[in-house]
Formats: C-alpha cells, sequence, structure tokens
C-alpha cells in the first residue's frame, strides 16, 4: 500500500495508529520502502534495522488502545545518530576506530524511546566522532543535501538531517556540541533543537566535549520536535551533568521583547541569507513582536574559545581509544606500537587534528594561555548572554552565515569550516537552548534561524518557535524525494 504515510507528522501518524486507521506495520513497512527509495542517492544512514523495526512494529500492533495511548511514540519511527550507543545495533560514531563496534548497553535516551513506543528504524551517519560541519568526515561516506545532492547536508548531525527532510523518517535524534543539531537542520530545511546543557541524559552519547555536548530532537515541523524532546529529557542517575526537572518557568503568550545581536549580522555573512533573517525579522514585528537590536560583544571570540575547550576536552575523551578496549585494534610487536597504529589507522585527519589541538592546548606551559583563557572568555560569553536576557525574552538571529556549501569546498581549509560554527558555538558556551527554524530560501537552498533562550526556558522556546512556525509557509519535500 502507499498512502504515503511517510509524509506525515510524527503526531499524525501517532494519533492515526491510535485510532486504529493504520497499523504499525503499515507505517513502517512504508518508510522503509521509501528508505530504500531515495537513501541511495542521499547515504543518511549507516545502518538500517529493517527487521528489527518490523519485528518491533509487529508487537506495537498488538498493543490495546490505552496502551498506545500511554506510549507517546507509538507508532512513530525514528533515526538515531550514529554515536549514540544502541545495545542491538552496530554504533559506529562514523569511526573506523568502531567500525564493528556494539555497545553493551543502550543510551538513556535509546531506552527512553523503546519505552515510549518509538520505532527504531537504524543509525544515521555524521563526521567521525561529530567532528565537523559537512559530514564529509565520516569514515564511511558522505551524505548529500536532499536539496541540492552536490552540496553538504551539514554537519555532523547531516545523516539525521537529511534523513528527516526526505522523509525516510518524521523525526531523528541528533547531538550537539557547537551546532550539530542546528547547522544541519539549517542546511536541510528542518527543525533541529539544542537543549538546555543538563536537560537531556548524555549516558550512552559517544563523548566528544562534555561540558558542551548534548542530544536533541531533528523534525519537520515544531510539534514534532517537541514531541521527541519531552520523551528524552529528565534527570538520569548516570549522567551528573543532568538536572532535576524543575516546574518550568511561565510562558507569556506573546508579544515577545525579541533581541537581535548585532555581532551576528557582521563580517561573514552572506548578504542573501543576512535579507532572508531580515524579511523574518519584519514577519515578527508585523505579528507585533518587538524587535530589539542589541549586542553580545564577546561574540568574535566564541570560535577562537570553541575551538579550544572543545579540542582539549575531545584529547581527553579519545584517549581511551587504545586498540585494548574498544573495537579496531592493529598488529603489533609491542604495546607502545599497538597504541600507535591503532590510533594512526583508526583515527581519521579531522579527528587527529582535534588530538593534537587539544593536546597542546592542555599541555603544561600552554595550559594557561590557552585552556584557563578560553574559559575565562566562556564565562564572559555567558555574561553576555545573561546581560541580554535581562532586556528580552528570545535572542534571534541567523543559524549560520551561509547555506550548504558544495563538497570539497572547505575541505582543505579547516579554519574556514571551524568559521562557519559562529552563530551556534555560543549556545553551547553559555548552555542555553536554542532551536534552528526555517526562515527562507537562496537559490533554492534552505537558510535558518535561530531562537535562543534562557537556561531552563526550553518549554517557553517550544512554544514560541510554534508560534513562529506558523508565520512560515509549511515544509515541503524536496521535489526529487517526492515520487
Ligand atoms: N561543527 C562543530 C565542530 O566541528 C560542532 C560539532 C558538533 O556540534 N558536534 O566541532
Amino acid at each position: 500500500m502507499s498512502n504515503r504515510l511517510w509524509t506525515e507528522e510524527a503526531v499524525r501518524l501517532h494519533e492515526m495508529f491510535v485510532a486504529g486507521k493504520v497499523s504499525c506495520e503499515e507505517i513502517v513497512q512504508d518508510h522503509l520502502e521509501h528508505l530504500a527509495a531515495v537513501d541511495p542517492g542521499i547515504g543518511a544512514f549507516l545502518h538500517v534495522a529493517a527487521d528489527q523495526a518490523l519485528a518491533q512494529a509487529k508487537e506495537a500492533d498488538r498493543w490495546s488502545t490505552e496502551e498506545r495511548q500511554m506510549r507517546p511514540l507509538s507508532g512513530v519511527p525514528i533515526a538515531v545518530k550514529d554515536n549514540i550507543v544502541t545495545q542491538r545495533m552496530p554504533t559506529t560514531a562514523a569511526s573506523r576506530m568502531l567500525e564493528k563496534f556494539y555497545a553493551p548497553y543502550n543510551a538513556t535516551v535509546v531506552e527512553k524511546l523503546y519505552a515510549a513506543g518509538g520505532i527504531l528504524m537504524g543509525k544515521t551517519n555524521l563526521d567521525e566522532f561529530a567532528m565537523g560541519s559537512s559530514t564529509e568526515h565520516s569514515a564511511f561516506h558522505p551524505t548529500r543535501n536532499p536539496w541540492q545532492r552536490d552540496r553538504v547536508p551539514g554537519g555532523s548531525s547531516g545523516g539525521s538531517a537529511a534523513a528527516v527532510a526526505a522523509g525516510m523518517v518524521p523525526i531523528a535524534l541528533g547531538s550537539d556540541t557547537g551546532g550539530s543539531i542546528r547547522q544541519p537542520a539549517a542546511y536541510c530545511g528542518i527543525v533541529g533543537m539544542k537543549p538546555t546543557y543538563g536537560r537531556v541524559s548524555r549516558y550512552g552519547l559517544i563523548a566528544f566535549a562534555s561540558s558542551l555536548d548534548q542530544i536533541g530532537p531533528m523534525a519537520r515541523t515544531v510539534r514534532d520536535a517537541a514531541l521527541l524532546y519531552h520523551v528524552i529529557e529528565g534527570p538520569d542517575a548516570r549522567d551528573a551533568t543532568s538536572l532535576p526537572l524543575t516546574a518550568s518557568p511561565p510562558t507569556r503568550s506573546g508579544p515577545w521583547r525579541i533581541g537581535v545581536p548585532r555581532e551576528y549580522f557582521q563580517e561573514g555573512i552572506d548578504p542573501r541569507v543576512g535579507d532572508v533573517i531580515d524579511r523574518y525579522l519584519r514577519r515578527l514585528s508585523d505579528a507585533g513582536h518587538e524587535i530589539r537590536d542589541l549586542s553580545l560583544p564577546h561574540t568574535r571570540y566564541a570560535v577562537a574559545t570553541y575551538y579550544l575547550i572543545a579540542p582539549a576536552e575531545a584529547s581527553s575523551n579519545l584517549a581511551r581509544y587504545d586498540g585494548v578496549r574498544y573495537g579496531f585494534r592493529c598488529d603489533a610487536r609491542d604495546l607502545v606500537s599497538l597504541y600507535e597504529r591503532t590510533r594512526d589507522e583508526g583515527f581519521g585527519p579531522e579527528v587527529k587534528r582535534r588530538i593534537l589541538l587539544g593536546t597542546h592546548a592542555l599541555s603544561s606551559g600552554y595550559y594557561d594561555a590557552y585552556y584557563l583563557t578560553a574559559q575565562k572568555v566562556r564565562t564572559l560569553i555567558r555574561q553576555d548572554f545573561d546581560a541580554a536576557f535581562n532586556a528580552v525574552d528570545f535572542v534571534v538571529a541567523p543559524t549560520t552565515p551561509d547555506v550548504a556549501f558544495r563538497f570539497g569546498e572547505r575541505d582543505d581549509d579547516p579554519l574556514k569550516m571551524y568559521l562557519g560554527d559562529i552563530y551556534t558555538v555560543t549556545a553551547n558556551l553559555a548552555g542555553l537552548p536554542a532551536i534552528s527554524l526555517p526562515a527562507g530560501w537562496v537559490d533554492g537552498l534552505p537558510v535558518g534561524v535561530q531562537w535562543m533562550a534562557r537556561p531552563l526556558f526550553d518549554n517557553a522556546l517550544l512554544d514560541a518557535a510554534q508560534a513562529a512556525e506558523a508565520l512560515m509557509p509549511p515544509f515541503q519535500f524536496p521535489q526529487e524525494v517526492r515520487e
């Protein structure tokens, strides 16, 4: 049957399944067929768990209406970024280092998906260990942007973003250390949210930079992102940085005071992206919201700060891949050459670059100049936002300075790639919740706008995002995947 179930939102699929209008098996089958038709040209998945998904669906079809209702994701196919560990599927982090790795446990978020009745369709592609902005650094294959196949989908959650934009799944999990949910969401024309640091358990997320990493939802609509977010949020005894679920602060229904940081429109922004955001802001003011100019003066240091702190933490987190404990291992005559050869052959060039950068920044004699200074600037960046949120309810800015670029365009210029992260790394450094929403188009490529809120105001952020979404035309699939 082809009801084009794959075009439906997660909330709709769930409703239809609960109402008995469609079986879970039909939903999963339709998505698997669509996936098989379009993914060969896109490469969003590293592993498709067709048999497991169908078995899960058959089990769900035996549930009573009440059981279906109790589980908010029953009837909903989901993809999971392949740096989130799954017991019954491989977890590679898109690295040779973990090529044949099966985790002995499920990440907390994965347990929550299962408990909520969600159907796990498989694992999506990423930049190796989530280090990158294009998914070109996957050790296995690149992922193509569903809107223009010669363009990158963004990264590092490029597989999840492309899978959602192309209708292979309605919702997916990504992870965001410096923009890896929001930037690919922007490049693929979908919604992607990085929750407040501590809102979602990191237990079972393969660590990149532990003080910055958060898991979050990606979807085609805000209400689908909210559905997934509410399933995964909450405290976890296995993650010491997870926060208690305090009652969320009351949401005002608007009009809001919206702050627009002028530093996010300065050097480096593609003027066509700037124009799209200007038009977007006019829509907001026409809808009655107050738009205020504001300054986040330390923005100019954000990229440098992030590219010291993230690699420093990565160099420590990645020390565990030594050829003894996990996955890949080289034959060697002695222990030292075992370590050396395993790490030399197991890690790709971008990961090595980060380890070198981070080890240097932490080394004695340089620690104060680099790592410690970066931590101090991180505090200044957080203070910029504290001051901003004394005056406004939300900060709204472009998600990226540009639209999806071509394969290879930034491959040999890491600095150029890093500079593209300027608008997203700040929310991670400050621990804020932030969401990227579709804002318009430049030459057939999507432009994203980012909404940021005070820490713990995730619900308020989602409510505002949903109201703002209503000012824009609804999501439409790329021509090539419409069949
Ligand atoms: N693009 C950024 C980087 O390369 C962010 C990655 C991420 O958020 N995982 O580090």
